[in-house]
């Protein structure tokens, strides 16, 4: 499939969600998660009009925007090793991986200025996934009050993998909650308005309960397997 036919396809889901749930789509940016995929298919994506593109790895970042003809805003995804940062920083414009102050730290001693990073939680509290508890993220982010460089842009999940929707959206409810106590602190250092969640298997689910950052990978560039 061509980029442009699924990312047509999903745009519309998104558009059938959001009207029923009272949301603008304009509120929603499509990340192109382009982990699995060459650069000529992370260029097609940019052809075919996707401004923001997802890597979960240094080496798959770097490689990218090597071949890459355009420049898209990048979305670090991964887990970020603190000694990896000093080499992705000056590529990407968000970090949805923050879940530890020392990362914190070396973020801001890294940059010299306004990081917008998302808080990743553990929101569903599988032992298997990374992030912050939930009962954790408010301290968390007075803690990060230290550190000049990092903006508190948002949220990031990944839920559980199951077929149980409900499970799915209690996971994502839980990051609506989250996100709105932060906003009410109303601290300078935490805009907190992304919620990034959602993925190929739940994004329409995600967009019904407030995400405004899907991160799309298998149904819009594809997959190494579809590709070749
Ligand atoms: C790979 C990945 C995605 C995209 O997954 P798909 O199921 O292919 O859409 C999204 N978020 C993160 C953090 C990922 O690592």
């Amino acid at each position: 499939m061509k980029v442009r036919d699924n990312l047509e396809v999903i745009q519309n889901q998104i558009a059938d969600v959001c009207k029923k749930a009272g949301r603008d789509p304009e509120e929603i940016k499509i990340i192109a998660v382009t982990k699995y995929v060459s650069p000529e298919r992370a260029q097609e994506a940019i052809d075919a009009g996707v401004i923001h593109l997802g890597e979960n790895r240094e080496e798959g970042l770097l490689h990218k925007i090597d071949h890459l003809e355009d420049k898209p805003v990048w979305h670090f995804i991964g887990t970020l090793q603190t000694r990896k940062v000093k080499n992705i920083i000056e590529h990407v414009t968000y970090i949805h991986s923050l879940d530890r102050l020392s990362l914190a730290k070396e973020i801001n001693k890294r940059s010299d200025s306004k990081v917008r990073c998302l808080i990743q939680v553990n929101a569903s509290g599988e032992e298997s996934k990374h992030g912050l508890r939930p009962d954790d993220v408010t301290g968390f982010v007075h803690e990060l009050k230290q550190y000049p460089n990092i903006e508190v842009s948002g949220l990031m999940t990944m839920a559980p993998f199951t077929e149980d929707e409900q499970v799915i959206r209690d996971c994502f409810r839980t990051m609506k909650k989250l996100q709105a106590e932060i906003q009410s602190l109303q601290l300078e250092n935490a805009p907190c308005d992304e919620l990034s969640m959602g993925m190929s298997n739940d994004f329409k689910i995600a967009v019904e309960e407030g995400s405004t950052m899907v991160r799309i990978g298998t149904a819009l560039v594809g997959n190494e397997s579809e590709v070749q």
